[in-house]
Parts: C-alpha cells; sequence; structure tokens
C-alpha cells in the first residue's frame, strides 16, 4: 500500500509517541505519572456534564448541525468576549465553532496555504502549527522564541522572503510549552506586521483562562486592528476541563472565518448540537470554573517549582498555562535529561 507523499512526510506525532512510551512501561507493570500532554485530570464542570445529559435527551439535537452553528452558542460566545475582554463580536459572521483547537488551526493550514507559500510560527510551539503547512503541501517557518525578548519572537528577523511567502503566523500567549505570557506592545507589532505583509494572525488562545498571581490573560482581539488582520481560536479544553469534548471556536476577522467556514462545509458536519448546549453551559454558568481550576494548578505550580529548585533545575514560575519550561544543563539535550 502506498500512503501519500505529504503523509509520508510527517514525523510521527510527538504525543502519540510518548502515549506508547507510557503503554509500554505500564505494560511492564510501572505507576507512570504522566507529563507529557497537558490534558486537566478533573472532571469537566458538573453544568456542563447536565446540559449535556439534557440536550442529548432532545430530539431537535439529532440531526445533521449546521457547521455555522447554532445561534445560542455564537451568541454565547459573544457574550462571553464582550464580557470577559472587552471584545465585539458579530455572531453572523464572526463566530463559528471549530472542534477543538486542534482541528480549527489545522483547516486554517488548507484554507490559506498554497504550495510556495508559508506559515510563520512560534518555534517552540504547538506541533499542528509544522504538521499543518506541511499537510497542506506548503512551507513551515520557525519563529524562535527568544528568552531576550520575554519569550516573544523578533519579526524584525523574518526574512523578506519568507514575510512575502507568508499567509499565516500561528502565536500562542498564555504559551504552550515555555508558560510566557505576552510582552507588553508585541501584539500591536503583529498587528503592523500583519498590516505590512497581508499575513493572517492566528492567535491560539488555548490558555487565556488559565493564569496565576493575579494575571488576566487579554485576547488578541482587543489589541486596535487586531480584527483586521487576525484571528483567534479559543478553546475550552483547557479552561474548563473539556479536551474530550471537542469545544473550540474560531472568531475575530470575517473573511478569515467565512473561509474556514467554507472549507469545512466540505469536510465535516459540524458540533454536535447537544455539545454546542454543553458548551454554552460552560460559558455561561461555570464561569467560575477556570479561575478556581487556575487556583489548583497553581498551587500545584508552586510545588513542581520547589523540587525543581531542590536538584538544582533554576526556573521562574510561570503566570500561565499548566506547564514549566526548565533549561538543561549543558551537555544534555531535552530527551536525555528527561
Ligand atoms: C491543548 C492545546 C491545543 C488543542 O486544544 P483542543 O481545543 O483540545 O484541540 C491547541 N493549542 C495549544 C497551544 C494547546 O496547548
Amino acid at each position: 500500500m502506498k500512503t501519500s507523499e505529504r503523509l509520508d512526510r510527517l514525523p510521527p506525532y510527538l504525543l502519540a509517541e510518548l502515549e506508547r512510551k507510557i503503554s509500554e512501561k505500564q505494560a511492564r507493570g510501572i505507576d507512570v505519572i504522566s507529563l507529557g500532554i497537558g490534558d486537566p485530570d478533573t472532571p469537566s464542570p458538573a453544568e456542563v456534564v447536565s446540559a449535556l445529559a439534557t440536550a442529548a435527551a432532545d430530539p431537535s439535537t439529532h440531526q445533521y448541525p449546521s457547521n455555522r452553528g447554532r445561534p445560542e452558542f455564537r451568541n454565547a460566545v459573544a457574550d462571553f468576549y464582550e464580557r470577559r475582554f472587552g471584545v465585539e463580536l458579530h455572531p453572523e459572521n464572526e463566530i463559528v465553532p471549530g472542534l477543538g483547537a486542534k482541528e480549527t488551526i489545522f483547516n486554517l493550514n488548507l484554507a490559506f496555504l498554497d504550495p510556495g507559500t508559508c506559515a510563520l510560527a512560534s518555534d517552540p510551539g504547538y506541533p499542528v502549527y509544522s504538521g499543518g503547512p506541511a499537510l497542506a503541501g506548503a512551507d513551515y517557518v520557525p519563529m524562535p522564541l527568544l528568552p531576550a525578548r520575554e519569550l516573544a519572537p523578533a519579526l524584525s528577523a523574518i526574512s523578506a522572503g519568507d514575510a512575502e511567502q507568508a499567509r499565516l503566523m500561528f502565536v500562542n500567549y498564555p504559551n504552550n510549552p515555555t508558560g510566557a505570557i505576552v510582552p507588553d506592545g508585541f501584539f500591536t507589532e503583529l498587528v503592523e506586521f500583519a498590516r505590512a505583509h497581508d499575513v493572517l494572525v492566528v492567535h491560539d488562545a488555548s490558555y487565556t483562562e488559565t493564569t496565576f498571581d493575579g494575571y488576566v490573560a487579554p485576547s488578541f482581539l482587543e489589541t486596535p486592528g487586531a480584527k483586521e488582520v487576525g484571528v483567534e481560536v479559543f478553546s475550552l479544553s483547557k479552561g474548563w476541563n473539556m479536551t474530550g469534548w471537542r469545544t473550540a471556536a474560531i472568531v475575530g476577522n470575517a473573511d478569515a472565518v467565512q473561509a474556514y467556514w467554507k472549507l469545512k462545509t466540505n469536510i465535516d458536519s459540524g458540533m454536535f448540537e447537544a455539545v454546542q448546549l454543553a458548551a454554552i453551559a460552560a460559558l455561561e454558568q461555570a464561569t467560575d470554573f477556570p479561575r478556581e481550576m487556575s487556583a489548583k494548578y497553581e498551587r500545584r505550580r508552586d510545588m513542581v517549582v520547589s523540587a525543581l529548585r531542590e536538584i538544582g533545575v533554576e526556573v521562574a514560575p510561570p503566570r500561565g498555562t499548566i506547564y514549566i519550561w526548565a533549561p538543561v544543563p549543558e551537555g544534555h539535550t531535552s530527551a536525555s535529561y528527561c
């Protein structure tokens, strides 16, 4: 059997590889504490579970969903953005549900990239930022996150050729895996760069609700001009412990949201409407849940940071996300040190 060149070009998915190693150890009777994939380890909010149970019993949810999402879902996302970020979104054309941030980010690659074009992406970064362009037959250009710039990339270091070919730029704050929060002024720089080079900024907002020490993370769309040049992919996975539910939304620039929607109508048939109703319960009823989870992660963060310091690994406590980013000692790679 011959698989496609586009599939052959892909390295094994990092986290799938870790899962394989973990099962191998478990099969040998070893009790493994996984520090691999970021996946909340406590249940989804009770309000969400009961909203799903009620909605699943309602036959109006049983047919094909609309790829645009139920109006109630889009309205709930718009209300959340208004309340939480002070960002105004039009539910008719600036919001479409996505089956998780992973699917949404991947499909943006198919909607925007051609061979000969590229996506610029934060490096280190979520694997789909590089796998997505590869599967779209396009190029991926890493933008190193620089400690000297508080873990922002240097946009001035992007070559004129790459800037010319770029159609997408993937950024993510609070950041996986570094735990960095967005440096002051960086979102404004992004808007200017995107305008100058006609690039669509895709802000992966998976961790805006997971923050510590009183820090409140902004939406990229709060930045003046952001909606002209960008979209945000907002996921309920991490903030509301809903990784299994596949609930996200793409919001922002109407042309980009509609391009994603057009592609999606040819690929899948949307989000189960009962799940959309459960996601509304998360946004409207389980409003304190992300703060409660953040308090729990903050306690865990402090334990991990002090344990690492005790063994001589100096780390700055992150102000967001569920990750710790630590330098490895001289003479090691990350994998060899782990
Ligand atoms: C977890 C994660 C995702 C995937 O989220 P889903 O909505 O569950 O698909 C995307 N981006 C980053 C940075 C993540 O950490």
